[in-house]
């Protein structure tokens, strides 16, 4: 590792565009193109989201994002102590989407794994959910 923040912050949705821009002007120094960077900041907008509102419900608790700069690579780390997911595998189909009702359109991790080189999540039921992002 080169190069490292780490932020926590309760999750309100008014730290969802906060989180966004930090991500993106830390991992300015490595000189990305104005289209990765995009692409990473729509990645970090969709984690949090889904942190505040599937993992908390839109009820208070605490989101971490860790960024690690490598030479020529990004490792984003998104995490809450939410309510986890029961089937990942299911929930990173493109469409699924546990609340419809919502009108989501459950193409928050399609996408976010289109941006990124690997997303990985780690979620425990009832303990929380990681999600990674590699590029
Ligand atoms: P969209 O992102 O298009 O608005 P969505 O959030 O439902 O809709 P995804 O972001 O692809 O779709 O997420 C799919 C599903 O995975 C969600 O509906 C939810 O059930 C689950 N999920 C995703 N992130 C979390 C999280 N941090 N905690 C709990 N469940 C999550
Ligand atoms: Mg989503």
């Amino acid at each position: 590792v080169q190069n490292y923040i780490r932020m926590q912050f309760p999750s309100c949705s008014a730290n969802e565009s906060f989180a966004r821009v930090a991500v993106a002007s830390f991992v300015a120094q490595l000189d990305p193109t104005l289209e990765e960077l995009t692409e990473l900041k729509t990645a970090v907008s969709e984690a949090v989201t889904n942190a505040i509102i599937h993992g908390y419900e839109n009820s208070f608790g605490e989101i971490r994002i860790e960024c690690s700069l490598y030479d020529q690579t990004v490792k984003i780390t998104i995490e809450d102590d939410g309510v986890g997911i029961e089937d990942v595998d299911m929930a990173r189909q493109p469409l699924y989407t546990s609340r419809p009702e919502l009108e989501r359109s459950g193409m928050g991790l399609t996408i976010m794994e289109s941006f990124v080189d690997r997303m990985e999540i780690q979620s425990e039921p009832g303990q929380g959910t990681r999600v990674t992002l590699v590029k």
